[in-house]
C-alpha cells in the first residue's frame, strides 16, 4: 500500500499561464498534501483549437511563472513532442518513472465535467487519482454529471485527501479553491485589445509576452 505523499499533475494549454493556474496548483498542494505539482504544458492539445502561442513560448512562460516555488516542477515532454499529446500515455510514462508513488491529476470542475471527451478516459482511473478544484460551497455531485461519468465515479468519490495515499489510483477528491475568474481566453482578448494583463498573471510572464509580442491580434486571426 503506498505511503509516500502523492505527486500532483497539472496539464493545460497555458496560453498564457495565469494566476488562476498558480492558485489551483498552490491550493491543491496544500489541500491534498501533495509532495509537489508537476506542470505539463500541452503540445498540440487534441480537444481544442491550436494554441495561439507556440509550445516553446508556452513552456517558457510556465517556467517563468513557477520559478522560485520549490514545490513546482516542469515536465516538458508533451510540449516538446511532435504529435498531439494524450494524457493516458503521459500517465503511463510517469507511473513507470515514479515507481508506485500515487499521482493526482488536477483539474478545474469545468474540465472534469467534460472528461468523457478525453481519449481513453476510463483508463485514467487506473493510472492516477483525480483532484477537482471547486468553488467554495460547490461539491462534485454525481447528479450534475453526464451519466457515463457519474457511473464511472461510483465508489470513487472521497472526502478525505488521505484516500490519495491509501491507494495508488482511482479516487476522485474535490478541494475548494479561492475563486478567480481569470481565463487564458480573457487574457488573450485583453492583450489583443491593447489592455493591461498586469496582476492577472505573473510580472515575468507579462514581460515575456511584451518582449515576444505575443497575443497582439484577436483569436482566429
Ligand atoms: P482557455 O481560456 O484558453 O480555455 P484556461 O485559462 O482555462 O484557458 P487551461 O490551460 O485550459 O487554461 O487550463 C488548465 C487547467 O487550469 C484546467 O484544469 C482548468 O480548469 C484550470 N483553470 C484555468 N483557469 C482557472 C481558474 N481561474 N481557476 C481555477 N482553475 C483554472
Amino acid at each position: 500500500m503506498p505511503e509516500a505523499a502523492p505527486i500532483g499533475l497539472l496539464g493545460g494549454t497555458f496560453d498564457p499561464v495565469h494566476h488562476g493556474h498558480l492558485r489551483l496548483a498552490e491550493e491543491a498542494r496544500e489541500a491534498l498534501a501533495l509532495q509537489e505539482v508537476r506542470w505539463i504544458p500541452a503540445g498540440q492539445p487534441p480537444h481544442r483549437q491550436p494554441p495561439r502561442a507556440d509550445a516553446a513560448h508556452r513552456l517558457e512562460m510556465v517556467r517563468l511563472a513557477i520559478a522560485g516555488n520549490p514545490h513546482f516542477a516542469l515536465d516538458a515532454a508533451e510540449a516538446q513532442a511532435a504529435g498531439p499529446g494524450y494524457t493516458v500515455p503521459t500517465l503511463e510514462r510517469l507511473c513507470a518513472a515514479e515507481g508506485g508513488r500515487p499521482l493526482v491529476l488536477l483539474m478545474g470542475a469545468d474540465v472534469f465535467r467534460g472528461l468523457e471527451a478525453w481519449h481513453r478516459w476510463r483508463e485514467l482511473f487506473d493510472l492516477a487519482h483525480i483532484g477537482v478544484a471547486t468553488r467554495p460551497g460547490f461539491a462534485i455531485d454525481p447528479a450534475d454529471m453526464p451519466p457515463d461519468l457519474a457511473a464511472a465515479c461510483r465508489g470513487r468519490l472521497a472526502d478525505d485527501p488521505g484516500a490519495l495515499r491509501a491507494a495508488s489510483a482511482g479516487r476522485v477528491v474535490a478541494f475548494t479553491m479561492t475563486p478567480l475568474a481569470i481565463s487564458a481566453s480573457l487574457l488573450r482578448a485583453r492583450l489583443a485589445a491593447g489592455l493591461s494583463a498586469r496582476y492577472l498573471l505573473p510580472d515575468a510572464v507579462g514581460e515575456y509576452i511584451q518582449t515576444h509580442r505575443l497575443y497582439r491580434s484577436p483569436d482566429g486571426r
